[in-house]
């Protein structure tokens, strides 16, 4: 585990309750107005540093970078693909200029003046091309909850849980920037007690509070990508919403799975925290002694990640968020690394800024669901909002907020929020 240095600042003023300190350095692609180019930049502070400029600048590049040019894209993806020498460059060289204590770009007004433009500014995009999305369902809390709720506690979780990180294909068209409104979906449900399907609005929409992580390097197809060399293979993480029609998803799933209550809508923060920089956050996950797990999903047992999560709602009633939820992404069962190596060890191929989610992220505490079909226990028991309002699911308009942080001696690393709106279902 790398050590941090409290003592590192940049001459970038970042607030004591940024996520966004010099040991962060998270990338996101950015536009500077609707009809310009989209732009790589990291956030620093309430800044965004443009790394094109620098770029041109010369100021990133050499080694690894090459040219520079995977910082003059209008994706990621080409910086994914570099990998992680090349990922450890950019962000070394990324500190240096960042520091208070050097003057290349501090004393560059010119440069600094071309290089730099406030979050509030600037309108942030998907910060890749996603070319395959797929969710994994590795929270045991999280599995257990649901199970007990559909089959009862004796058989709550699957026979295969503990064996395989369970796993399903999504929809990378589907998945949104923060800040984009998701739709209420239309579909077949069938109530309880009725004889027959409806056809209509979801009634029993929810969030699912997950984090998702970027492939870097991809594999060949037909390849595999071990799990000793998974790390390599992952660029970085992101707060994901995977927005879910509970009642769709009820009737459709049997028996190749969910569809179309889950493909409507996955919405993701939009600044990647890499691994580096989550890399002193590292942790003991839970144990994975009873079963014994196959040696190809052998990992140390310091790959989780301690990342404290939180889940807010806002009706249109509110004037601001309340929290409903906490989690912390420590509590998942199957690690990252341990996702991308079972994803690939039949041969499949991974590619450069696919997306895998890590299914909704539930810990051990009541207050620690990460969704309202567990917070309201399907219904059984509501959420009093401070309004006074109740909520099973969700109501048209809600707004839904997810944060994450990492702190130790004082440092912060988070990954800002994700933010969506329900809106009413199209008529039909
Ligand atoms: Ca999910």
């Amino acid at each position: 585990m790398t050590t941090l240095d409290p003592s590192l600042r940049s001459f970038i003023d970042v607030a004591p309750d940024s996520h966004f300190s010099i040991h962060n350095l998270p990338y996101g692609v950015f536009k500077t107005s609707a009809n310009s180019p989209a732009r790589i930049g990291v956030a620093v502070g309430d800044e965004v540093l443009d790394l094109a400029v620098l770029a041109d600048a010369g100021l990133l590049d050499g080694g690894p970078l090459g040219d520079g040019s995977v910082f003059r894209g209008p994706t990621l993806n080409a910086l994914m693909a570099l990998g992680r020498p090349a990922w450890t460059a950019a962000r070394s060289a990324l500190v240096k200029l960042l520091r208070d204590d050097e003057p290349t770009l501090r004393d560059n007004a010119a440069l600094r003046d071309t290089a730099f433009h406030k979050q509030t500014t600037v309108e942030m995009v998907l910060p890749a091309a996603i070319g395959d999305y797929t969710d994994f369902y590795s929270s045991r809390e999280h599995a257990t909850n649901i199970g007990i709720m559909l089959r009862g506690k004796d058989n709550a979780l699957q026979p295969n849980w503990l064996h395989i990180p369970v796993g399903y294909h999504g929809r990378a068209s589907s998945v949104v920037v923060s800040g984009t409104g998701v739709r209420r979906p239309n579909g077949q449900s069938k109530p309880a007690g009725a004889d027959q399907p409806v056809f209509g609005p979801s009634r029993l929409m929810d969030f699912e509070l997950e984090m998702g992580f970027f492939v870097g390097p991809g594999n060949r197809l037909g390849e595999t990508i071990p799990i000793a060399e998974a790390p390599e293979h992952i660029f970085g993480m992101v707060l994901v919403n995977d927005w879910s029609a509970r009642d769709i998803q009820a009737w459709e799933y049997v028996p190749l799975g969910p569809f179309l209550s889950k493909n409507f809508a996955t919405s993701i923060s939009p600044w990647v925290v890499t691994m580096d920089a989550l890399e002193p956050f590292r942790c003991a996950g839970p144990a994975q002694t009873d079963p014994e797990v196959f040696s190809y999903l052998e990992s140390p047992d310091d790959r989780a990640y301690d990342i404290h999560l939180e889940v807010l709602l806002q009706s249109e009633r509110m004037t601001a968020p309340e929290p409903i939820a906490t989690s912390n992404l420590r509590y998942m069962y199957w690690n990252v690394c341990q996702q991308l190596a079972h994803h690939t060890i039949n041969g499949c191929n991974a590619r450069p800024g696919d997306l895998c989610g890590s299914g909704t992220i539930s810990g051990p505490g009541k207050h620690e669901r990460g969704s309202m079909m567990e917070l309201s226990w399907r219904g059984a028991e509501p959420i009093r909002l401070s309004t006074g309002e109740e909520r099973t699911f969700l109501a048209d308009g809600d707004t839904v907020v997810m944060t994450g942080c990492c702190e130790r001696d004082g440092v912060k690393v988070g990954f800002g929020e994700v933010r969506g709106t329900l809106l009413p279902a199209i008529a039909r």
